[in-house]
């Protein structure tokens, strides 16, 4: 397959060197989970438990009601002991709705379904991976089966994996490649059947040689699945430069990914797609990177949704809050945690504590227009013009240079010599855009309400004049008839 590469692009820090020769161990199930009934993009799930309820491993705890949503499993056999607001994985905590849950000391084994899944129609197959409540595993967290149900009926040819993992410090998909290859193929085999696609690749960055060569002996029996090296280069892994990288094509702004004939789905969506339909699990685990500088004994572990990260981070021998900064994600493109107190999701692909001499922050400097922040730009975008314009509060302008289309990957900022936080900038611009969209949205609603009863009050007046003319016209041809009566009796007098 001829490469294309994409524009722009850096080479930070890998810093993988600690976890990636680490096998996954499974993480021993905590006391208590925390499961909130938001982990994805959507509508939130619906309890479907209540406070005392006892509840199976696998059990359906959150149902989705909307078709935007995602349903949410018990991760282990135990007792619901509360449905209450409890903090999530953002950088405020913010409170959602979470199923805290007393674990049992036994657990269910899980129940191997006895139908063949190849055997299923690519609609049954979109509706049991619904069922076992899929989201993209690598952050995005949009519901499997949407993204798949979409893809089909726009009739997409080629499936792309993306097995990239490009931000430093992550290993739990490199690890998941090279341990449960066999299980990410039949994965995709079976997605590819959902979409009814003509041919699966699944792009490994070549910093990952034994990922690579296992899931390439793994494809040699297979027709529709190829692998692909692609050279590691950050943002590799976000889908417009993984699309563009490996196919050569390039999605243009306001464009999606399948008005070009292509869906990508994340290395561990595979994995959870497996496990769903050939061990009847639905998403109640995953693999998590605990790493970063502050962590002594850094780790590949396999939790249970629900784990507390303070819980993760104890197992990794940090039992006190002794780093400098806390991030769920990566250190490019995560989101900073106020504390520990937070469950692992169904996105959560890493925790990473930082330690002071990896987070030493510069005071930010004048520009000095040297350009290196355009030349690295995945999306083409002038970094420094558009921080300019919002720094400026003119938000409509640094729209119309196309901060819609940042992917907020941070490539700018880590190689600007004034140390100016783009990206914060970035955020703020499109909070402010978001937020001036809803209010001129809330304008346009009311002027249109207003409009309507306008309509409606003259539409009342209008049927009221015409009644009234009616009527006027009834009494006239009443008073003509009375008087052509008087009129007839008189000549007959
Ligand atoms: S890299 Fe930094 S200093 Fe250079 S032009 Fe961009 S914003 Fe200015
Ligand atoms: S953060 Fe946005 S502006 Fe900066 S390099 Fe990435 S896409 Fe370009």
């Amino acid at each position: 397959m001829k490469l294309s590469g994409f524009r722009g692009g850096i080479h930070p820090q890998e810093r993988k060197e600690r976890t990636e020769q680490l096998p996954i161990v499974r993480l021993p199930m905590p006391k208590r989970l925390y499961v909130p009934l938001q982990q994805h993009i959507g509508e939130p799930a619906v309890a479907r438990v209540t406070a005392g309820q006892r509840v199976k491993r696998g059990e359906l705890i959150g149902g989705s009601v909307e078709w935007l949503s995602a349903p949410v499993h018990a991760p282990a056999d135990g007792t619901v002991v509360a449905v209450s607001e409890f903090a999530s994985p953002h950088p405020a905590a913010l409170p959602v709705t979470t199923a805290i849950i007393e674990v049992s000391d036994k657990q269910t084994p899980w129940t191997v379904p006895d139908e063949d899944p190849f055997g299923l129609s690519p609609e049954e197959l979109a509706l049991r991976i619904r069922q076992a409540g899929i989201v993209g595993m690598g952050g995005a967290t949009f519901p499997s089966a949407v993204k798949l149900d979409l893809a089909r009926k726009q009739g997409v040819d080629t499936l792309i994996i993306n097995g990239g993992e490009c931000e430093p410090y992550l290993t739990c998909d490199d690890r998941l490649m090279r341990e449960r290859g066999q299980q990410i193929v039949t994965g995709v085999a079976l997605m590819l059947r959902c979409l009814e696609a003509r041919r699966a690749v699944i792009v490994v960055e070549d910093n990952k040689a034994e990922a690579l060569a296992t899931l390439r002996e793994l494809c040699l029996s297979q027709d529709h699945i190829k692998t692909v090296s692609v050279p590691t280069r950050y943002p590799q892994g976000s889908q417009k430069q993984m699309i563009q990288s490996v196919l050569g094509r390039e999605i243009p702004a306001g464009a999606h990914a399948t008005d070009l004939g292509v869906v990508m789905h994340n290395v561990a969506t595979a994995y959870a797609v497996y496990e769903a339909l050939v061990d009847g699990k639905p998403l109640v685990s995953r693999i998590v990177t605990v790493g970063g500088g502050a962590i002594p004994s850094p780790a590949n572990l396999e939790v249970p949704l629900g784990t507390l990260v303070e819980d993760l981070l104890a197992y990794c021998g940090l039992e006190d809050e002794s780093y400098e900064r806390l991030l769920v994600g990566g250190p490019m493109m995560g989101q900073w945690l106020p504390h520990g107190r937070v469950p692992v999701i169904k996105g959560s692909s890493g925790i990473i504590a930082l330690s002071e001499a990896e987070t030493r922050v510069e005071m930010p400097r004048p520009c000095i227009r040297c350009s290196r922040c355009v030349g690295v730009c995945p999306s083409g975008l002038l970094p420094l013009e558009l921080a300019s314009r919002i720094r400026k509060e003119q938000f409509v302008a640094a729209s119309a240079l196309g901060l819609e289309d940042c992917i907020a990957c941070g490539s700018c900022a880590y190689v600007c010599p004034s140390k100016i936080p783009l990206v914060q900038y970035f955020h703020y611009g499109k909070g402010q855009l978001q937020a001036r969209q809803a209010q001129q949205k809330k304008i346009d609603k009311t002027a249109d309400l207003a409009s309507s009863k306008e309509q409606r009050l003259a539409l009342i007046e209008a049927q009221k004049a015409a009644a009234a003319a009616q009527r006027k016209r009834e009494a006239a041809a009443k008073a003509a008839l009375a008087s052509a009566a008087t009129a007839t009796q008189n000549e007959g007098d």
